[in-house]
């Protein structure tokens, strides 16, 4: 197959392009380098499948011959991030969707999108299953990104039924490996770089807001099942166990063998707004129907991702 992933260049692009490259498929990764960089796909430069166009895919996209899918990933994705791109934040999930659909329709091509746990909200129904419609705040600071991707699902089933479009919807939870940006303000980077700079982990409140981590690599498998199947609805990738903030914390300190204390800090800004107090994927449909769930442990997958950050912090 002949791919094309926007966001290409981005913690989860660039997983996914070394993942379709290792199947024997071609890549077209494409990104405009906001949150993404080249550093994630240098080690791909020059392979004869492989492909990087910088292009902002908020405007018409063209590109050259046969595609067979279109993988959807360009966004900013973390709440700082949110923060300082909104407008960018928005368009790439409204404009940017739109492109990559009509890029899928002119081509004949398979059309699946990266969509999130945010469109959940702040739960009230827990763990979430694919038929929670959520509760989320349009006008806060992370309704940039919760109302994008929610429009960005109903820009795609709308392609699906009235264009006969072959679409996948994957919400994505709570992801970390190696090519996290260090600097993008989410909990996993920030606390391997506090614990392996010996700084207080900043825990934001009293620790008692949930998360639930998958590593990359299992992220990546229930995606490329997801995409091989039929399942035009949404399904959840993530991995279910659920813990404090506290816990992980306390976690990262231990299997960083760190010094570090643990701050609890309030923040007043948009880093705690709207900010879920709980989290946690129902995977029973990907079980079903893509026979999938995460395989690799925290303590794993977490070692991986802080031998990544380690000489990139401590020079
Ligand atoms: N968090 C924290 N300290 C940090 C960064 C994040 O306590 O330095 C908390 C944050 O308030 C949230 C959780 O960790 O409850 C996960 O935050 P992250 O930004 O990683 O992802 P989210 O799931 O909120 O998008």
């Amino acid at each position: 197959m002949r791919i094309l992933i926007t966001g290409g260049a981005g913690f989860l692009g660039s997983h996914l392009s070394d993942r379709f490259i290792a199947e024997g498929h071609s890549v077209i990764a494409m990104d405009n380098l906001l949150t993404g960089s080249t550093a994630n796909i240098e080690h791909l430069a020059g392979h004869d499948r492989f492909m990087f166009i910088k292009h902002d895919v908020t405007n018409y996209i063209y590109v050259e011959g046969e595609i067979d899918a279109v993988l959807h990933f360009a966004s900013p994705a973390s709440p700082i991030d949110y923060l300082e791109y909104p407008i960018p934040t928005l368009k790439v999930g409204a404009l940017g969707t739109h492109k990559a659909l009509g890029l899928a329709k002119a081509k004949n091509a398979r059309f699946l999108l990266a969509s999130t746990s945010e469109v959940y909200g702040d739960p009230l129904i827990h763990p979430q299953t694919e038929d929670y419609w959520g509760n989320v705040n349009p006008i806060g600071p992370r309704g940039v990104y919760d109302e994008a991707k929610r429009f960005a699902e109903a820009m795609t089933m709308a392609y699906h039924r009235y264009h006969q479009l072959d679409t996948r919807i994957v919400r994505i939870f709570n992801t970390y490996g190696p090519r996290m940006r260090q600097e993008d303000g989410r909990v996993v980077p920030n606390f391997i770089a506090q614990a392996l700079r010996g700084e207080p982990l900043t825990v934001y409140g009293d620790g008692s807001r949930t998360r639930a981590f998958c590593f990359v690599d299992d992220l990546v498998e229930g995606i490329y099942r997801l995409l091989m199947s039929n399942e035009v609805e949404p399904v959840n990738i993530g991995n279910p166990s659920e813990m404090t903030i506290l816990q992980f914390a306390e976690k990262i300190i231990e299997l960083t063998g760190s010094t570090s204390e643990i701050a609890f800090i309030e923040p007043t800004d948009m880093r705690i707004k709207d900010d879920p107090k709980v989290r946690q994927p129902d995977i029973s449909k990907a079980r079903r129907i893509l026979n999938w769930e995460p395989r690799v442990p925290l303590e794993v997958g977490l070692t991986k991702t802080i031998d990544y950050f380690r000489p990139r912090i401590l020079g």
